[in-house]
């Protein structure tokens, strides 16, 4: 999953460096890149056998937050930390086990940047997505069903990045000057929501 995220975070870094050039410093897709990269290499260096789940997201905590001097290092550590503290003590993950960290990657996000939807920021992507995988899996859908639907609201909430003004970040300082531009940190969620549903998508039986 790190892999395969860090390849299309890799393909898509140029882009995110413009988007963030335009209501921000420019730096956004060299960040997601270093820090996909990092915690991919990482992940990889473990033991597949003996690394619990828990090890291997903190390792790509580590690793994501050493390589990473943009705020979206601390964040995806967050995130990477919080989804190990979510499946503590599970040697292998279920479908909800799997579930349960992809909400608490999201949680660990806002909790780090206390954002809320509608402030032009990651969390416009990363909380619905998260919302809708659960909401999903409530309704008896599978993972990757649930993944899909997470992908979908993941799109949704970074388009209407566009009409919001920036209430946290860097890009906070632009007020209007920021409408009419998506959230290179949603834009990114989106990359990195599509990866990890390619990824379920490809080893659910
Ligand atoms: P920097 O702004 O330090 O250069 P990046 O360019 O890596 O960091 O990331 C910018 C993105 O970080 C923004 O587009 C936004 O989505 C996200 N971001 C910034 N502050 C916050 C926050 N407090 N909560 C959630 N996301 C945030
Ligand atoms: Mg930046």
């Amino acid at each position: 999953m790190f892999s395969l995220t860090a390849e299309e975070v890799a393909k898509n870094r140029d882009r995110l460096c413009e988007l963030d050039g335009v209501i921000g410093d420019g730096d956004h897709g060299l960040a997601m890149d270093a820090g996909w990269q990092a915690a991919s290499k990482a992940v990889l260096q473990l033991d597949e056998v003996e690394a619990a789940p828990t090890f291997l997201f903190n390792t790509a905590a580590k690793a994501f937050l050493n390589a990473v001097g943009a705020s979206s290092g601390p964040l995806y550590a967050t995130a990477f930390m919080r989804a190990g503290t979510a499946v503590k003590d599970k040697h292998t993950l279920s479908d909800d086990d799997f579930l349960d960290a992809f909400r608490a990657m999201a949680q660990g996000i806002q909790d780090r940047g206390k954002a809320e939807t509608g402030e032009k920021t990651m969390i416009d992507a990363w909380r619905p997505a998260a919302d809708a995988a659960m909401e999903a899996r409530r309704t008896g859908a599978n993972i990757s069903a649930c993944l899909d639907a997470a992908v979908r609201a993941a799109r949704d909430g970074c388009e209407a990045t566009r009409d919001m003004v920036a209430a946290k970040g860097r890009s906070s300082r632009l007020g209007d000057r920021a409408l009419g531009h998506i959230d290179p940190g949603a834009a990114s969620a989106v990359i990195v929501i599509e990866a990890i549903s390619a990824f379920l998508t490809r080893y659910d039986g």
